[in-house]
């Protein structure tokens, strides 16, 4: 029996792809952390959504738990890139617990912009996906009632607020571009005087990991995206992915994949979601290479230059 020889595939890579600066700064804070007081470090929630990433650091030392009261006293605690409501802190406080913030600073800004509209006795109408935590943390920033959740335009048409002349509107940080776009024009034909944030609450990883995608999906016969089933802008690229009519699969790790994806494609598009390390695309890469001929081309639509400072006490000893 002969071996078959290997068919052909054009990978085409998407640049920007995987880690965010909010996320590269909140894995280094846990191992920072655990360098600094040593093992156990406790951490709040996945510190960002992705299982490699998790288990690598639970490797290291690190013990995720989901709520506080999970964490023993006098340990070290680490709250996740997603934020956390107000009621954290306080209860990490007056537990005596040490606590990190490794809420992305971007993030951070959207909780401050709550605030700032609360103050001004402003509602907020807040554009999210129910549940996230990131919208958990959000929403707890301010008084209960304070802001009122919106997923989709159906949710703009059933929005009945007490003083329509009177509102806000702000966004979780991981959307997609476009349909948020639809979000926002719709509340401002609903309510013209809506007061919108000066510059966008989507995050610069989120656009540019969407714009990249975009780019590539063009010329692509399929893309794959890695990523987690529970990260909010790893779903989102697969959505802009079909949107341009490409089949698109969102998998953890190169070990997920099922061939039969591939059935037909010539030229594979791939990108990460913003919490999925490099190395795991360079698994896909081997992966795919045991079957085919792999011919690689990464297309940059921009050039992230991006990093964010670490919180005070961590900074000397990194
Ligand atoms: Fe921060 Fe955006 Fe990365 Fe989330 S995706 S951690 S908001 S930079």
């Amino acid at each position: 029996m002969t071996d078959r020889p290997k068919p052909p595939l054009d990978l085409l890579i998407a640049a920007p792809r995987g880690f965010c600066a909010g996320v590269d700064r909140a894995i280094r804070i846990v191992e920072l952390a655990l360098e600094k007081h040593g093992a156990p470090v406790y951490v709040r929630h996945e510190i960002v959504h992705n299982k490699f990433v998790v288990d690598s650091l639970k490797a290291k030392g690190a013990v995720f738990v989901e709520e506080l009261d999970e964490v023993p006293p006098d340990a070290h605690v680490v709250f996740s890139a997603h934020g956390v409501p107000k009621s954290v802190p306080a209860d990490a406080q007056n537990r005596g617990l040490d606590y990190l913030d490794a809420t992305c600073p971007l993030v951070s800004k959207v909780h401050r912009q709550a605030e700032r509209l609360v103050e001004m006795g402003r509602h907020i109408i807040f554009i999210g996906h129910a549940g996230h935590p990131e919208v958990i943390g959000t929403f707890g920033q301010v008084p209960e009632g304070a802001m009122s959740l919106v997923e989709t335009l159906a949710d703009v048409d059933g929005l009945s607020p007490a003083d329509p002349d009177n509102l806000a509107f702000l966004t979780q940080t991981t959307l997609s571009v476009d349909d948020t776009a639809a979000v926002v024009a719709a509340l401002q034909r609903r309510f013209p005087t809506i007061e919108g944030p000066r510059g966008e609450d989507i995050c610069y990883a989120t656009s540019n990991r969407q714009a990249a995608v975009k780019a590539i999906a063009a010329t692509c016969d399929a893309v794959l995206v890695i990523g987690a089933p529970n990260s909010s802008n790893s779903l989102r690229l697969v959505e802009v992915a079909e949107r341009a009519g490409k089949r698109a699969l969102l998998i953890q790790r190169a070990a997920d994949l099922d061939w039969a994806f591939l059935d037909g494609v010539r030229t594979l598009g791939l990108t990460a979601g913003a919490s999925a390390p490099e190395l795991l695309v360079r698994e896909l890469v081997d992966r795919l290479s045991e079957r085919f001929i792999v011919t690689e081309r990464e297309e940059e639509t921009t050039r992230e230059t991006i990093a964010f400072k670490l919180p005070r006490g961590l900074e000397t000893a990194a």
